[in-house]
């Protein structure tokens, strides 16, 4: 039994009751598996994360050893049967799992018999999944499927040979979120699949996946994507969308993003909105949108604080706040600014390094109490005034004996005290 259905000839027998020809496609309804995606409807404004999804493992922003090792994979079709994609929000894991599944269904030119590295971008089962309404491609929510009856139901679809591609594939995505017993019903089908069906995982917190699960899987950590690399491609965009924008604004919003790829780009596509119809994004326009900061203005706070001047690191960071800088992203940014200051005395052994390590430790302190204050710009205020203080305290290695000590010491507490002015050495005497 068989059926013509728009593009592709259904080869084998499908439950009517849960299909349907909706606008020319094959959609399925009264289930919990959805096709991916839904129709793509022209006209429509579309975000540029969307709109500049990579399409193949060479467009990947940040993941070489990954796109490295699954295009070995491809190419030696020596294929996994499960995929783990792991990492924080935004990075491309969903993104690469719908690569993967478009290698794996590529077709070429209708004779080709593996899957590949490079997919032809053509042929019916790529185009079918640039229109999002690929019929042997599932995506699976887990944050809202968490049940078994959810995990059952795709159990069930694996036995149905592909209509279109070569695999049957299913992503899921948060597969943490799936309920203890959905993991456990998924454990056989997961363990030895029919050759025909892919899993492909992706999760933020993999250390709430059981490990029955992990272990049947191929893992890969997808990184954060760093400040520099993401300045570049948020440049890029901007060239590709034809407008132009300041180096600054770009590192702004890399900062900002903190790694994330569709972070970035959700910054850039407001930007752009609010700099029409200039087509020019200025930093102070990238400033007024996230309440980020100038770096300029980050190392001068933190300048004025190494120089003991809590007067004027404590008007500059009023003033930064005041116009509109989220005092968490200023507090953060001081971090990043003092980390970078001890990476480098870190290369050049520089005599500060102990001074610094110390500023450091304050600023850790007042991570928590910036997280839980009402008022975390009085956090900040506070840090601010602590750190100049303690900057102008004595450098350790100054305190630090270096020639012959007074007549009849030996303690090093005494030693120390002698270089403090004011101090009485005869209180530990
Ligand atoms: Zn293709």
């Amino acid at each position: 039994m068989g059926q013509e259905v728009g593009w592709g000839a259904v080869r084998h027998p499908v439950p009517l009751q849960c299909y349907e020809v909706y606008s020319g496609h094959l959609v399925e309804y009264n289930s919990h598996i959805f096709l991916l995606g839904s129709v793509a409807m022209s006209g429509h404004y579309v975000v540029l994360s969307r709109k500049y999804r990579p399409k193949d493992l060479d467009d990947l922003i940040g993941q070489e050893v990954t796109a490295q090792f699954l295009r070995t994979s491809l190419d030696e079709n020596k294929i996994p049967h499960a995929f783990l994609f792991h990492g924080i929000r935004g990075i491309g894991k969903t993104t690469t799992a719908r690569i993967l599944a478009r290698c794996l269904n590529c077709m070429g030119d209708g004779n080709q018999s593996r899957a590949a590295s490079s997919p032809c971008g053509t042929c019916k089962s790529c185009v079918a999944l640039d229109n999002d309404n690929h019929m042997d491609i599932m995506e699976f929510d887990a944050a809202s499927r968490t049940g078994v009856e959810d995990i059952r139901e795709i159990i069930e679809s694996t036995q149905y040979v592909p209509l279109l591609g070569r695999f049957k594939i299913f992503i899921i995505d948060e597969v943490h979120m799936l309920s203890k017993s959905a993991f456990n019903a998924l454990l056989k089908t997961l363990e030895e699949p029919p050759p025909h069906v892919k899993f492909i995982f992706a999760t933020t917190e993999m250390n709430k996946v059981p490990e029955t699960v992990l272990s049947r899987c191929m893992t890969f950590q997808l990184n954060p994507i760093h400040e520099t690399k993401l300045s570049a491609y948020m440049r890029d965009i901007a060239a590709r969308e034809d407008i132009s924008i300041e180096d600054e604004a770009a590192d702004i919003i890399a900062t900002e993003a903190g790694g994330s790829v569709r972070d970035a780009l959700s910054i850039l596509d407001q930007v752009i909105m609010l700099s029409h119809p200039s087509k020019v994004i200025t930093t102070e326009t990238v400033i007024k949108t996230i309440g980020g900061a100038r770096q300029c203005d980050i190392d001068s706070i933190l300048d004025l604080i190494l120089a003991g001047k809590p007067d004027g690191a404590v008007q500059l960071a009023e003033r930064i706040i005041a116009s509109g800088c989220a005092p968490f992203t200023l507090f953060s940014g001081l971090q990043t600014a003092l980390y970078k200051m001890i990476a480098a005395c870190v290369k050049k052994s520089n005599s500060n390094l102990s001074n610094l390590l110390y500023l450091w430790q304050i600023l850790l302190k007042q991570t928590e109490n910036m997280k839980v204050a009402d008022h975390p710009e009085h956090v900040l205020i506070a840090a601010v005034v602590i750190l100049a203080h303690t900057a102008s305290f004595p450098k350790i290695e100054d305190l630090m004996i270096k020639d012959t000590p007074p007549e009849g010491s030996d303690n090093l507490i005494q030693k120390i005290l002698t270089r403090i002015p004011g101090a009485d050495v005869s209180e530990v005497m």
